[in-house]
């Protein structure tokens, strides 16, 4: 699933090539994915300028001219490929799509779904932070307003979770999902199965220098492309070779050498090093 690095990534090259443009048509082949009528969809859209683009969590906010602000949710699979009037479509452009938006320059942008998990939703504008509120998504990781202490006051507020659990609770901090969980505690020393409670407060800053270093290094390199992930340019991201533990069960440790193992805890799977993370 993408994670904060992947849809933050995304967000930044869509807004960079769809501020401003107006939305001219849509095409629709897999209505369940819009989860309102699609002619109350239609009507709402077309027509509508995008003024820019925004990211709560790992959700993509399109804010509209028109006071609505329209809401994808990339889930496990979804895509969304920008392409320029007349430039030559790949084959991965429009595999597996589901809805296209066609701009008044031609410019197109094709959602794009494997497992069709993902979804589009309009909310007015005005009404954003309320719905934000009632998700009760967590603090934004990378928002320099997200301090040590307000890391410190969330994991006291989950004292029996364990550590991996406590880092994919969307509701404790936002973005964060399989992947990162994995790099985060490898970065830290940190064994998944240890009890938030049971931390120390030296490990906690670790856990917590982790989730800053680990997503803005992800940042940097456009996110993982391990699975179906893409960018808005249809480019993979360029971290996988950066993993140290995520997806490498029975390779050897890059830092160690011991041989990286992998445990389900509460129905996810957690990527470690049994020698450099700490139980
Ligand atoms: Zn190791």
């Amino acid at each position: 699933m993408p994670e904060l690095p992947e849809v933050e990534t995304i967000r930044t090259q869509l807004q960079k090539l769809l501020a401003g443009k107006r939305i001219a048509k849509i095409d629709v082949s897999l209505p369940k994915m819009v989860k309102l009528p699609l002619d109350k969809f239609r009507k709402i859209v077309v027509g509508a300028k995008i003024i820019s683009v925004g990211r709560r969590a790992k959700i993509l906010i399109f804010n509209l001219s028109n006071g609505w602000s329209m809401l994808v949710h990339l889930k496990m699979s979804g895509r969304l490929i920008f392409r320029k009037k007349g430039e030559a479509l790949k084959e991965q452009d429009t595999k597996w799509n589901h809805l296209v938006y066609y701009f008044a320059d031609n410019s197109r942008l094709f959602h794009n779904d494997l497992r069709q998990f993902g979804y589009v939703k309009l909310i007015e504008t005005a009404d954003l932070a309320d719905f934000f509120v009632r998700e009760k998504f967590g603090p934004e990781p990378l928002e320099k307003d997200f301090t040590l202490d307000d890391f410190l006051v969330i994991l006291k507020r989950r004292p029996k979770a364990k550590i991996k659990q406590f880092l994919l609770d969307q509701q404790n901090i936002s973005g964060i999902g399989n992947i990162y969980s994995d790099e985060i505690l490898f970065f830290a020393g940190i064994h998944p199965q240890r009890k938030a409670a049971d931390l120390k407060p030296e490990e906690a800053r670790k856990i917590f220098d982790g989730i800053k270093k680990i997503l803005t290094q992800a940042l940097k390199y456009r996110g993982t492309s391990d699975s179906d992930y893409l960018d808005a340019l249809g480019e993979k991201g360029e971290y996988v070779p950066r993993l140290k533990v995520y997806g490498r069960e029975g390779e050897r440790c890059k830092k160690c050498g011991a041989i990286i193992q992998r445990l389900k805890i509460g129905g996810r799977s957690a990527h470690f090093c049994p020698q450099c993370q700490k139980l």
